[in-house]
């Protein structure tokens, strides 16, 4: 294999600021506190703000969606406005901006009555996907070059994230070869396939810039790995794994082998201000490494809302996720009966795949008082989960990097994980020196059991609970570390 650029957090090197012009543009469909259905909203919320040290600019695009609130975040309306062409069609857009409430970073948002002024981020209230997201990504990112030619923003550094802005390093070199583009990818399972007929739905000058157009599953995630200057996925592990094809289908290997010499792994960072068990808006009872009080009040809180026997001995395990097969349901609920006849109690937060809502549903119906189930996004319940859960169950089969092991962590809130992608590079055993959770290979009932039944027998013995917690909490998942990586991978 050829050479392969892994950045993990222990080989930082400190660097000096601001080299040369370094303006950032950071494209991302979703971004917190406006928009959020998974981690990418964290990391967009969070990143840009712990790169203003470094950098000279950077500021944030994304969708206008119809939920955000445009008052509560001041949210504005600039006169800057266009239109772009879409098949026959000129689709007119107006840009609006805020500046990101964590921060001084810029938000602009691209307002569209045709594919965002609805509810929803990719989905309908009800879970059913919008069967335009191919068509409001074009048009997003059509928005994002249109903005780019007409120099409404000064770049020198185009970051692209995930699919829905995997096309815009390839048609970025047709307009300026001199802008640089990354290409970070959160999730390889998401590639935004679009049909030829699709695509033919792009001016001529654009899609003649991309590859495999004819390909019956053309992959905007593809043309991203092909296209960046650079490509970077977050974390190591999951690095490694992609450049050892793992969870990889064959054509879209080949790819990635071709873009390994420009391909590399950083971990996530977390905000640390706003997953703050001293500070947390949304934890009743604040706590902290030194005074761990609070933590058992808000284990009651948690029971109370949820509807659980409020016993404080017993531990609770919490789960906030979508509900997707790869983030490990079909065994926590093959292993739900036993758990709670050993005397433990979940609460599970979680929206998606309907048949997982239905056996978790159908699990709390069976376990009253034991399981509870809470189906929807909820930000406010997510953090009482994080703060008053003794433990976090997350055996997903694939993790790109994970953000909620990283909450819990700061939360002494143990992590249960399989050794995979971002878990094994965050979570340390308990059978190790320094651990901080239980971790499990491979991904398979018997081993979760294992790992599940070591954590309840350790719970059981407090100073050993004690200790592991401390050294949970004492780990540093702040961005400082991460930023300074992007900051090499933007100078290189
Ligand atoms: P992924 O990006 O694969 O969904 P991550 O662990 O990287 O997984 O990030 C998920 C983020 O979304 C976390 O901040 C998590 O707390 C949040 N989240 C997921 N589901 C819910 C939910 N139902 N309610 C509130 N927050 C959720």
């Amino acid at each position: 294999m050829g050479a392969i650029l892994i950045i993990s957090p222990s080989c930082a090197t400190s660097s000096s600021p601001v080299i040369n012009s370094m303006n950032i543009f950071f494209v991302s469909a979703e971004v917190a506190p406006f928009s959020k259905a998974g981690g990418l909203a964290d990391v967009a919320g969070s990143l840009p703000g712990a790169l203003t040290p470094y950098v000279d600019s950077i500021e944030i695009i994304t969708p206008l969606y119809g939920q955000i609130d445009r008052n509560q975040y001041n949210i504005a309306s600039t006169d800057i406005s266009g239109e772009v062409s879409l098949g026959e069609e000129k689709i007119p857009y107006t840009l609006f901006k805020a500046v990101h409430p964590n921060g001084n970073v810029p938000v602009w948002f691209v307002e569209s009555d045709r594919f965002y002024s609805r509810p929803g981020i990719y989905t309908t209230t009800d879970g059913e996907g919008f069967e335009d997201n191919n068509l409001r990504y074009f048009f997003f990112q059509l928005v994002v070059l249109d903005i780019i030619q007409k120099q409404t923003v000064k770049i020198d550094i185009l970051h692209c994230n995930d699919h829905h802005s995997g096309l815009l390093p390839a048609l970025i070199k047709g307009i300026d070869p001199e802008i640089k583009s990354i290409f970070t990818i959160h999730n390889f399972l998401y590639h935004g396939h679009f049909s030829p007929e699709e695509l033919d739905l792009l001016p001529v000058s654009v899609s003649s810039l991309l590859n495999e157009t004819q390909w019956e599953n053309y992959s905007s995630l593809l043309e991203g790995v092909d296209h960046a200057d650079l490509v970077n996925t977050v974390s190591p592990g999951y690095a490694q794994e992609l450049l050892a094809g793992e969870n990889v289908d064959a054509h879209s290997y080949k790819r990635v082998l071709n873009a390994r010499a420009k391909f590399s792994g950083i971990v996530n960072g977390i905000d640390v201000e706003y997953w703050n068990p001293e500070l947390d808006q949304f934890t009743p009872h604040h706590f902290s490494q030194d005074d761990l009080q609070g933590k058992s009040k808000n284990k009651l809180e948690l029971l109370t809302r949820c509807g659980l026997d409020n016993d404080l001995e017993s531990p609770v395990l919490g789960s906030i996720s979508r509900l997707v097969e790869n983030k490990g349901f079909p065994l926590i609920v093959e292993l739900l009966d036993e758990f709670v006849a050993r005397g433990a109690k979940f609460v599970f937060l979680g929206s998606g795949d309907p048949s997982i809502a239905a056996q978790l549903r159908e699990a709390a119906l069976k376990h009253p008082g034991k399981i509870a189930f809470d189906d929807g996004f909820n930000e406010p319940l997510a953090h009482l989960i994080e703060s008053g859960s003794d433990m976090f169950l997350m055996p997903s089969r694939f993790e790109p990097c994970g953000l909620n092991q990283l909450y819990s962590l700061r939360y002494g809130t143990i992590p249960i994980v399989n050794r995979t992608g971002g878990l094994g590079d965050t979570v340390a055993d308990n059978g190790t020196s320094n651990g901080t959770g239980f971790v499990f290979e491979p991904y398979d009932l018997m081993p979760l059991r294992g790992a599940m039944n070591r954590a309840i027998d350790t719970y059981q013995i407090h100073h050993e609970w004690s200790e592991l917690m401390q050294r949970a909490m004492a780990m540093d998942f702040s961005w400082d570390q991460s930023a300074k990586h992007y900051f090499n991978l933007y100078k290189s």
